[in-house]
Parts: structure tokens; sequence; C-alpha cells
């Protein structure tokens, strides 16, 4: 970088460094003139200590703090009023500029999940979603985004008590499609694998997509983490009336990009989670099943079936409680290892596809 626009890079406004992923964070360093360690040492502050005042920050010097403090900061979106659901699920709603993303905190006995978005609404409009009905408002930036994760791990901190287990699980189930916002994902997923970030596990950190071909395609190439394909249906007839995206991309380009994601993949065992909503005679008899393990024999998977929840507006019910055992029984049968989602946090409109970003506090 010339001396011009090492200059003109200084004196732009002041940098958030929740929005620079590892590789940025060392170029801002080396552009402050300092050596590129400085960023694995901000880091650690940042996300283990979850620091955001450099002068706190001992093992720098003074020089340097004075530095960063003229020409960065550190923040991330502000979590007000979390929403407590009955079984310890708890959602919070973020307001950027009058629009909303959430962000869903599970806890199970000695772990926790934590939902996250990646878009403000979605663009994709899957006819059972509440997410698809607000329709797409932009995407998240890379601080909006581990900022949920880091926000609600300070958080919990602070509250230091055993009612919170540790966030040991991501999933990026929240509002939005994660391929359609490709790079604030992916530098997101480093710095929560990234062991001067959150280390966490490949097999722990999870996207959900309804299968964006060319950008899963890409992801291969980038970072292995695991997978959840949005699948809800066993044709193409089927799931193009459920899910518009499938026009574009449909199961079989769909299950392609899956097994070639796969053969690089070792997060999950080398497992693709297939996502199986539950609507009432749509997509939930005994030959949709049938259908489905057809579609899947070539391809480690394991099925998750999602009761459907309800929302205003939709016209879907829900399968019965018989009828989802009776699919889920079926695919056991026949060789498919399956759970049934327990859907937490709907008291709340906090669980899978219930996301508005409504106001309601
Ligand atoms: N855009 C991503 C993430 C969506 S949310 C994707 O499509 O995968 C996570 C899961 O919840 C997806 O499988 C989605 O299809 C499902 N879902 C959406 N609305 C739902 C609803 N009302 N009830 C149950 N699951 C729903």
């Amino acid at each position: 970088m010339s001396i011009h626009s090492k200059h003109a890079f200084l004196c732009s406004k002041k940098i958030n460094l929740l929005n620079l992923n590892y590789c940025q964070l060392k170029k801002f360093m080396q552009n402050l003139g300092e050596k590129p360690f400085r960023a694995i040492q901000i880091m650690q502050w940042i996300y283990r200590y979850f620091c955001t005042d450099f002068y706190k920050m001992t093992n720098l010097n003074k020089t340097l703090q004075m530095k960063l403090n003229q020409h960065a900061y550190i923040a991330s979106p502000v979590f007000l009023n979390p929403q407590y659901s009955c079984d310890g699920t708890i959602k919070w709603t973020v307001e950027i500029k009058s629009k909303f993303f959430e962000t869903v905190y599970i806890p199970e006995k000695n772990r926790a999940t934590l939902c996250v978005s990646s878009q403000f609404g979605c663009a994709l409009k899957c006819h059972f979603c509440a997410t698809g009905k607000i329709g797409f408002q932009g995407n998240l930036n890379l601080s909006e985004i581990i900022g949920q994760l880091w926000n609600v791990s300070k958080i919990l901190n602070l509250k230091n008590s055993n009612k919170f287990p540790k966030i040991t699980n991501v999933v990026f189930m929240g509002m939005g499609e994660p391929l359609l916002n490709f790079n604030n994902v992916v530098s997101a997923l480093e710095i929560m694998l990234d062991k001067n970030g959150f280390q966490l596990s490949k097999n722990h950190l999870t996207i959900s997509t309804a299968g964006i071909v060319p950008a899963l395609n890409k992801l291969s190439q980038v970072i292995d983490i695991s997978l959840a394909i949005s699948l809800h249906a066993p044709n193409n007839q089927l799931r193009n009336l459920l899910m518009p995206i499938n026009k574009k991309y449909n199961i079989d380009l769909l299950l392609n990009a899956v097994k070639q994601y796969l053969k690089k993949s070792t997060a999950n065992r080398g497992y693709v989670t297939i996502e199986y909503v539950m609507l009432n005679n749509i997509n939930d008899t005994l030959e949709h099943a049938k259908e489905l393990v057809k579609l899947l024999k070539n391809i480690p998977n394991k099925v998750n079936l999602i009761p459907w929840n309800n929302f205003i507006g939709s016209n879907y019910v829900c399968s019965s409680k018989i009828k989802i055992i009776k699919f889920s029984k079926f695919l056991k049968d026949h060789g498919i290892f399956n759970t049934i989602r327990k859907n937490r946090g709907q008291d709340i409109y906090g669980a899978c596809g219930q996301l508005i970003g409504q106001k309601n506090f």
C-alpha cells in the first residue's frame, strides 16, 4: 500500500473491529505500522475477555492503545429486553435503523445453542415461513452477525449463573438465508472457529440453507462446517409449490451439490442434516416418506422432522403427532436415522420460522 493510500485508510472514519475478520484485522494492524501478532492479541481481548476498552488491553503498549483509540472502536448492536420462554429459551429482538433481526438462545442441560440471523427478513418466500412473509430488508454486516454470539455470551457470562449453560453450538437458522450473505457469514464462522476467537467445533456450527447451489459449491472451497438442507419435499413438483427457490435450483442440482460438499467435508462425521417440516396432508404421507427414502439413498444423512410452527396469517396445519411418529418410523425402518425436532420457544415466537422481528415488548 502506498504512503498516500495508507494515510487515506488511517484518516477514514473509526473502524469497528467487530467488522473485521482475522486477515482484515492483521492488515489493519499493519496499516497502523504494527506487527501482525497484535491482531491475535486483540482478537483474544475481544472474543475471550469481551474487552472493549483499548486502555484495558494490558499487553499492548500505551502508544498502540492510543493509536487504536484514535482509529478504531469495538461495538455490537445493543441487545435489550430479552423475552423469556417457559422452556428456558430466550429471544432478543434487535432494532437497527427501524429494521429488526432476532437471536434465540436455547439452553439444554450442559450446553446451549444460539440460533443466529444473517439477514433482515428473507427474500426466499418459502410459503410456510413467517420470515419469508416480511420480505428481504437487507444483509446483516459482520459485527451484527458475530455480535449476536459475542453479546449473548457476554450477557450470560455477566449473569454468571449455572442457569445459563455456555453456548456450545451455533445454528444459522434465524432470519434470512445465510448463503445469500456469503462473505459476512463465512467471516463470522471463521471467528467462531478461530482458536483466538470462540474456539467452537465445526461439528457444532451449522448453516441451514434452502439451497443456493452456486454458493454451496463455493462454501466447500472456503470453509468446513456442518450443513443442514431445508428439503421439505421429496419431489420437485411439491417443492416448487412450497419453496420458490426450487424453480431456480431443483432437487437434483441441490443434492448433487450436497454430495460434492460432503466429499470434502469432515464436519458432522461427513453427514448432512435434511430438514423436513411436517405439514398436514401436504408432505406427510407414507408415499412421501417412501419417495424421501429413495431420494436420499446415496447421501450420508440424518433427517430432522420439524413439526410446523404456526403463525398468524398462514393456512397450513402441523401434522398430528401420530402422523409424525408414523413418518419417522417408516424412515427408520428403511434405514434413515431421524429425529423429531423439539420446537423450543414457541410461546415467545422464537421457534423455527416464527421470527419476524416483531417489537412485542
Ligand atoms: N434460510 C434458511 C434458514 C431458515 S430457518 C433455510 O431455509 O434453511 C430454519 C428452518 O426452519 C428451515 O428448515 C426452515 O425451512 C424451517 N421453517 C421455516 N418456517 C417454519 C415453520 N413455520 N415451522 C417450522 N419450521 C419452519
